[in-house]
C-alpha cells in the first residue's frame, strides 16, 4: 500500500514515529494522546519540510494518509482548507504575520479532523514573532497540531524547543537519492548517480542538476575556480565571475515571477482604476511587494552563493581524501586528474584550512556580509 511517507527517502525512523502519532490522533480521546506541537530539523534537503507536509495529510486525510484520496492531494497542492503551510520567501517572518496567522487558525477545524500549520522556516521568525507564536504553542487549541521545521534546534528559540517534540531527519545516502531520481523522475541511471553524488543527499539539489543543463555548466565552470586561483588578480576575478554566477542564477528565477506578481496584484486592485482611493491602495500595496521582492531576490543571490560554496568545498574535501589516500571515494570523479594534480602541490594543512576559510566564508554570508567583498576575502585565502 503506497502512503503519504513514502516519499521521504532514508527517513524510516521518523517515519515509524509520524505513523504511530497518527494512530494516537485517531483515537477517542486524540487531544490526550496527541503532541501538539513538533519541531522537524535536518540538513538542507533532507525532506523536513516534505516530511512536516506529509505528516499534516496524514493527520487530515481519513485514511491516515493513503496519498491518493481528496484530502492527501489538496494537502499536497496546499489547497486543503485545515492545512496551512508556511513558506518564507523575505529573510524574516514578522510578529505581523504570526499574528495574522493565529487569527486564521484560531477556527475550528473545517472538515471536522485537525486543524495543521506548517512552518517551513521556523529559523526564521524574529524574536517577537516567536514569543507572537510561544502563547499558541503552550496553549494549543484541541484540534490544532504545530508542526515547525528548522536546520537544527539552536535555530529555535529555547522556550518554543521546550514544548516541541523533535524530530531529527538525516541526509539521505547518495544511493537513496540516486534510486529516487531513476524510479521516481525518469532520469538515467548515470545522470542520477552523478547528480546524487554531488549533491551530497540533498535531493531538491540533485533533481535540479539532473533536469538543467544550464545548471550544470555553471556548475562546470564554479568547480574550474579553485584551479584558476594562481595570482591575487585571479582570486579577485574569480570572486566577480562567482558573485555574476549566482546573481544570475538567482535572478533569472525570480524577475518573471516578480513581474507576474505586482501584475497580479494591480489586477486585484483594478488596473487603471480611477477611484483616487482606489489608486493610492494600489500604489502601496505594489511598493510593499516590491520591498517584499528584494529582501527575497537578496535571500536567493545568498542561497545561490552558499550552494556553489559548498561544491567548491566538495573540491578540496576530495583533495583531502586523496592526500589522505582514499582515493576511490571522490565525490567529483570527472575532475580526478585535476584533483590528484591538486593534492601533489598543496600541503595537507593548507587544503584544511581551506575548507575551513570557505565554511567561515558561508557563515559570514548567513550573517548578512557583502557578498563580493566576502568572495574576494576567500578567494584570495584559497588561491
Ligand atoms: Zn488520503
Amino acid at each position: 500500500m503506497t502512503t503519504v511517507f513514502d516519499d521521504l527517502v532514508g527517513q524510516r525512523h521518523i517515519t515509524e514515529i509520524l505513523q504511530s502519532a497518527v494512530a494516537a490522533s485517531r483515537t477517542d480521546t486524540p487531544s490526550q494522546s496527541m503532541t501538539h506541537a513538533w519541531v522537524f530539523t535536518g540538513p538542507p534537503g533532507s525532506g523536513r519540510s516534505s516530511a512536516a507536509v506529509a505528516f499534516a495529510a496524514a493527520l487530515v486525510c481519513p485514511q491516515g494518509g493513503c496519498g491518493s484520496c481528496n484530502e492527501c492531494r489538496s494537502v499536497r497542492t496546499g489547497a486543503h482548507p485545515d492545512v496551512e503551510v508556511i513558506r518564507t520567501e523575505g529573510l524574516s517572518i514578522k510578529v505581523e504575520d504570526v499574528r495574522e496567522l493565529l487569527t486564521r487558525v484560531s477556527w475550528a477545524p473545517s472538515m471536522g479532523g485537525w486543524r495543521v500549520v506548517v512552518m517551513e522556516d521556523a529559523d526564521r521568525l524574529t524574536e517577537s514573532a516567536a514569543n507572537a507564536l510561544l502563547k499558541a504553542i503552550e496553549e494549543p487549541g484541541a484540534r490544532t497540531v504545530w508542526l515547525l521545521c528548522a536546520p537544527t534546534l539552536h535555530d529555535v528559540l529555547p522556550t518554543i524547543r521546550s514544548r516541541c517534540r523533535h524530530l531529527q531527519l538525516r541526509t539521505p545516502s547518495t544511493t537513496d537519492v540516486a534510486d529516487v531520481l531513476q524510479n521516481r523522475d525518469g532520469i538515467s541511471a548515470q545522470m542520477a548517480d552523478f547528480a546524487a553524488r554531488v549533491s551530497q543527499g540533498h535531493i531538491g539539489r540533485a533533481k535540479y542538476l539532473a533536469t538543467n543543463e544550464s545548471v550544470r555548466s555553471n556548475r562546470g565552470v564554479i568547480m574550474k575556480l579553485p584551479l584558476q586561483l594562481n595570482s591575487i588578480a585571479a582570486a579577485f576575478a574569480a570572486a566577480q565571475k562567482l558573485v555574476d554566477l549566482a546573481t544570475t542564477e538567482a535572478n533569472v528565477s525570480s524577475d518573471e515571477r516578480d513581474e507576474r506578481e505586482v501584475n497580479a496584484l494591480q489586477e486585484a486592485y483594478g488596473k487603471g482604476a480611477t477611484g483616487r482611493g482606489m489608486a493610492t491602495g494600489a500604489a502601496k500595496a505594489v511598493k510593499e511587494l516590491e520591498k517584499e521582492q528584494k529582501a527575497r531576490a537578496t535571500r536567493m543571490v545568498r542561497d545561490s552563493l552558499d550552494g556553489a560554496l559548498l561544491d567548491i568545498a566538495t573540491f578540496f574535501r576530495d583533495v583531502m581524501m586523496v592526500q589522505s589516500g582514499y582515493t576511490d571515494a571522490l565525490i567529483n570523479v570527472d575532475m580526478k586528474d585535476e584533483i590528484n594534480a591538486y593534492a601533489e602541490k598543496v600541503a595537507p594543512h593548507a587544503t584544511i584550512n581551506k575548507i575551513g576559510a570557505i565554511m567561515e566564508a558561508r557563515e559570514h554570508l548567513n550573517r548578512n556580509a557583502a557578498p563580493l567583498l566576502t568572495i574576494e576575502a576567500l578567494m584570495c585565502r584559497l588561491a
